[in-house]
């Protein structure tokens, strides 16, 4: 069978900026057989992640990540249709995903590398098992719950930078229904702000692009910074945690504002911060969702129930067509995605 892949054609650099001609469209040639333990999948929708950013560099920086190699089949998460199977555990039919998803139409692959995954638990939205009921959904959830000390009835204001990307458009969201009272977003974009208040229930959204972001906090959190969920590291972070109110508590989620520098992660905090930290008692312990994988399935029959009583609103951008896996992920890296980033492969 004749397929279409996409390989790492070049690394942007550890200081550079990636490009979608880092990757390269190639068709490929599935052997005709399947060997034990095999199964046959067509790709239904791929995933686009910032820390692929780490991937994309011969040394990634971090112990759990294996960088992709040059010319070789990129993979990240991916949701698709078992086609045949000689595997005792995957039927033709079922719907699996797998963080390691290569980047190509079809693929031969390791029945016991596949997640089954029932398409009640979204409607049958099955992009969804990528962001809001899957990973992205998991970070902002878990990410709450494990470091954002929200109390119900203790008037929270949570603030959430990178907040209309996956992650933080759902976070912003598990923070009201936990209890915050206000729940303020910090994104790059009009449009984007106008979809955090209208359609997502945010108290507020600041365009960080083209606003005083330290003036703007100040009028929508009137009682001070409870809660910060951290996307994005950086300027916007260290105006947010300025504002912050003794004894609050940092989810340090991600740092995607530093992911094209040579830094460590998470990077170097300046004195100031430090001191900010310091002196009002502030938590900010670093947050990684696969530490959590024993609470993954409540979480996500949480989540499940959450988006599908409509409690939990989803935003997605979806691109078509796998020619366009580099484009899509260099966009999402510059802010071009509202909610999560899919691209679509196949129907
Ligand atoms: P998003 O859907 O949020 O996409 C990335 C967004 O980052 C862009 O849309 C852009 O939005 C924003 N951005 C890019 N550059 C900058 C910048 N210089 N300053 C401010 N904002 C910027 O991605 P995800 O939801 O998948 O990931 C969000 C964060 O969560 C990342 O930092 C990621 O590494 C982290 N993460 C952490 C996990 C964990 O276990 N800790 C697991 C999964 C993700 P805008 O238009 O607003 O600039």
């Amino acid at each position: 069978m004749q397929v279409q892949r996409v390989v790492l054609n070049s690394r942007p650099g550890k200081d550079g900026t990636p490009v979608p001609e880092n990757f390269r469209l190639e068709e490929t040639t599935l052997a005709p057989e399947l060997k034990d333990g095999e199964v046959l999948v067509r790709t239904l929708y791929l995933s686009v992640d910032p820390y692929m950013r780490c991937r994309m560099n011969e040394d990634t920086g971090a112990e759990y990540l294996t960088p992709w190699q040059l010319s070789e089949c990129v993979d990240g998460g991916g949701v698709g249709v078992v086609e045949s199977s000689r595997c005792t555990t995957c039927a033709e039919g079922d719907v699996v995903t797998s963080f390691n998803w290569p980047w190509q139409t079809h693929a031969v692959m390791a029945g016991s590398g596949l997640q089954k995954v029932d398409s009640q638990l979204v409607d049958g939205h099955l992009s969804y098992f990528l962001g809001a009921v899957g990973i992205t959904g998991l970070t902002a959830l878990l990410g709450i719950r494990e470091k954002g000390y929200v109390t119900k009835g203790a008037n929270q204001t949570m603030v959430i930078s990178g907040a209309a990307g996956a992650c933080g458009s759902i976070a912003g969201q598990i923070g009201r229904l936990d209890g915050c009272v206000r729940v303020v977003g910090i994104c790059g974009s009009e449009d984007k702000c106008k979809a955090l208040v209208e359609d997502l229930g945010f108290s507020a959204a600041i365009n960080y692009r083209q606003e005083d972001v330290a003036a703007r906090l100040k009028e929508s959190c009137p009682a001070g910074i409870d809660v910060y969920f951290d996307n994005v590291g950086g300027a916007i972070s260290d105006t947010v945690i300025a504002q912050m109110n003794n004894g609050g508590h940092v989810i340090l989620c991600g740092q995607i504002s530093q992911y094209n520098k040579d830094v460590p992660y998470p990077p170097p905090l300046s004195e100031e911060t430090q001191e900010n930290l310091r002196s009002k008692n502030i938590t900010r312990e670093r947050f990684m969702v696969l530490n959590y994988m024993s609470k993954v399935d409540a979480a996500l029959f949480e989540l499940s129930q959450w988006v599908k009583s409509a409690q939990i609103k989803v935003l997605e951008t979806v691109v078509n067509g796998i020619e366009n896996m580099g484009a899509a992920f260099c966009s999402m890296m510059k802010g071009g995605n509202i909610g999560k980033q899919i691209i679509k492969i196949s129907a």
